[in-house]
């Protein structure tokens, strides 16, 4: 796999209105502009910071320096104007590749840890955010990290998402997560094509679960990842019947019967504060 080019720049701001499909949140917060994991599902592809590049989605990360100084003025600032929820990220994943050298979600956990938001999700789908977990268990019961799980299947990951960590990896960083105290879900989103096992599989491992769809969770009711050819993917694996509105009820009803009441949430919901 070739590895991205990195550029590094030093960011006016870090926090970002929420908005859209995450207006419960004040902020969001994003360490790196790009995303080395190149999903072909993620929903960037189709805007501006990706658009307006030449290289692929995938290929280009921008390493936000000295970001933990400019957060830590942000975050008083903020904090003095009212409750701070963040999102952590909305754009980007936090624990890529490039934070294993430059540690700059690291360095704004750290800030964070100092100066606690009311309430910060961290969103990976990295196994990397074990390394943190000092940080977080500093951050108590104000910090919950969605760990992505699609699909309990390697074949249907590596077609989707050849670069991003192995599901089983990430299921290891959830049960390590729960042995350290620190809160987390898994968040089926978007839902893969997955074994009849799934469900069981993540309840060893967590106890909350939030499953989205492209046609909820895209903020286009699918459009935008209509657009993005997946249906070929589906196909390729002969997976069709997956790629349908009707394949959601049929997958939160599964959870349902394995999890406890209360504990499955449907798109939104399960991202909220
Ligand atoms: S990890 Fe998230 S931000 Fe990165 S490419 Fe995949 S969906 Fe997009």
């Amino acid at each position: 796999m070739k590895r991205p080019s990195l550029t590094y720049k030093k960011p006016k701001t870090l926090l970002n209105k929420g908005s859209g499909f995450l207006e419960g949140y004040s902020h969001t917060l994003n360490p790196y502009a790009g995303c080395a994991f190149g999903c072909s599902y993620c929903y960037v592809r189709g805007m501006p910071v990706s658009l307006f590049r030449e290289d692929a989605w995938g290929s280009w990360v921008d390493v936000k320096t000295e970001a933990a100084s400019v957060l830590r003025k942000e975050l008083a600032r903020a904090k003095a104007k009212g409750p701070v929820t963040i999102f952590m990220s909305s754009s980007t994943d936090p624990y890529q590749p490039a934070e294993y050298k430059e540690g700059i979600t690291r360095s704004l956990l750290e800030v964070m840890a100092d100066d606690p938001p009311d309430f910060l999700l961290l969103q990976t789908r990295s196994p990397l955010v074990t390394r943190d977990i000092d940080l977080l268990q500093r951050l108590g019961e104000r910090v919950r990290v969605s760990m992505t799980v699609e699909t309990d299947r390697e074949d249907v990951r590596k077609a989707f998402s050849p670069a991003a960590p192995p599901i089983p990896a990430r299921l290891r960083a959830l049960r390590l997560l729960a042995d350290a105290g620190v809160p987390a879900q898994a968040a089926v989103a978007p839902m893969l094509p997955s074994s009849g096992s799934f469900p069981e599989t993540l309840r060893s491992v967590v106890g909350r679960v939030c499953i989205d769809d492209y046609y909820r969770g895209d903020g286009s009711g699918g459009r935008r990842s209509g657009r993005l050819g997946l249906e070929a993917i589906y196909e390729r694996l002969g997976e069709k019947d997956w790629y349908s509105r009707e394949a959601f009820s049929k997958q939160y009803d599964s959870f349902t019967r394995v999890f406890p009441e209360g504990s499955v949430l449907a798109s939104q919901e399960g991202f909220l504060p």
